[in-house]
């Protein structure tokens, strides 16, 4: 659908981010189970399934479900958990190869990650695979992810999946502790192959309680880091739950004099408008489908209503794709379309998944 910038930054003009037919990615969470127990996990996972998890015939019904979305059909991510520990895994890549829908993987980083199943992937069709990075040495990142070994495997997981040819995205949870070694964290990533840098900003639920997130001031900064160093990277960078990076970078553009239609028109701006229930879905291991994987509260459940249902027409759905409505800071921001906020981290402090995100300083220049 198209729309109106409600507050222009300079003008009043179309814009086409409001993903109100379809979200342009599925997070599907296949399974809990995973043999990680990573202290800010979102999933709380477990080591084995949980009972009422989808059938191999649900999920291929589910996925028939999305031609109602219409093309292009949404992108999706099958996530856990470890979507590993699902033996039928291959069965789901085909079903979702069949019905033309594109698919990548997250899985974890377990014995089960062997470059002959990364192989396999290319030949099932998959398109990318995400990889968890959270510390640029075996101390840092096996004392978050729990398990010793794991940095040492994902860096061979890195060179596996560049040999047999499959992209990856690379991501890094960020947090008050941990901000200080990602400059030595893009340092090692500079020496592998990768398609994207994703630095998840640590929101409080699930085990990620235990950890602290940033303060706005200190997050700021290393959004304006991360701009200057996206510039030259020889990778995408982007972020997770932290829409303002686009924000920053845009102001950053106007700046250097970009105007707002050549800003919408370069690739910095693929990204944007896209947050929790507004491009984006996520479906959990027993059906329930919620704005986001860190927004947990459930519109409803697949085995009760088809996914395009509850995408376009909960009322919370609705909500979170009308930025004009938000509260306080977020719903007069000019940069509103572009960035939004994170609708998952004002639920988490606020309890109101519409109030302002609390990781953003800005003074937006409208009055409140
Ligand atoms: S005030 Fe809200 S919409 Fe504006 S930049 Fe900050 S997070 Fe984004």
């Amino acid at each position: 659908m198209t729309t109106t910038h409600a507050h222009g930054i300079g003008a009043v003009r179309p814009v086409n981010w409001a993903y109100d037919r379809a979200p342009m990615i599925v997070y599907w969470e296949l399974t809990n189970a995973c043999g990680l127990a990573c202290r800010h996990c979102r999933a709380t996972a477990m080591p084995d399934p949980a009972p009422g998890e989808f059938s191999l015939a649900e999920i291929e019904a589910h996925l028939e479900s999305f031609a109602a979305f219409g093309e292009p059909r949404p992108h999706v991510v099958f996530t856990g958990g470890d979507p590993l520990k699902r033996g039928d895994l291959r069965q789901i890549l085909h079903a979702a190869a069949r019905l033309g829908i594109g698919a990548s993987l997250a899985p974890a980083v377990t014995p089960l990650l062997t470059r002959e199943r990364m192989a396999e992937f290319v030949e099932d069709g998959v398109q990318a695979i995400s990889l968890s990075l959270d510390g640029s040495t075996a101390a840092l990142h096996d004392g978050l992810r729990g398990v010793p070994g794991t940095f040492d495997a994902t860096m061979q997981a890195l060179d596996d999946a560049a040999s047999v040819g499959i992209p990856v995205q690379v991501n890094t949870l960020v947090t008050d502790v941990t901000a200080a070694d990602l400059p030595a964290v893009y340092d090692l990533l500079k020496g592998k192959t990768l398609q994207r840098w994703s630095l998840f900003f640590l929101i409080s639920v699930g085990r990620g309680n235990q950890l602290q997130e940033m303060t706005p001031g200190k997050a700021e900064q290393l959004m304006v880091w991360l701009g200057r160093l996206a510039r030259d990277a020889p990778f995408q960078v982007k972020t997770t739950e932290a829409m303002q990076y686009r924000r920053i970078a845009a102001q950053a553009a106007l700046k250097r004099g970009l105007t707002p239609e050549q800003i919408e028109a370069s690739p910095m701006a693929r990204g944007y408008g896209i947050r929790d229930g507004n491009g984006i879905v996520f479906i959990s291991h027993l059906g329930d489908v919620t704005p986001s994987g860190f927004l947990p509260i459930a519109v409803g459940n697949l085995r009760d209503t088809p996914l395009p249902e509850l995408y376009r027409d909960a009322p919370l759905m609705k909500a979170l794709r009308t930025p004009s409505e938000f509260k306080g800071r977020c719903g007069v921001c000019e940069f509103n379309l572009w960035c939004g906020g994170s609708r998952a981290r004002a639920y988490a402090w606020t309890g109101d998944p519409l109030e302002t995100d609390p990781l953003c300083p800005y003074q937006p220049k409208a009055t409140l």
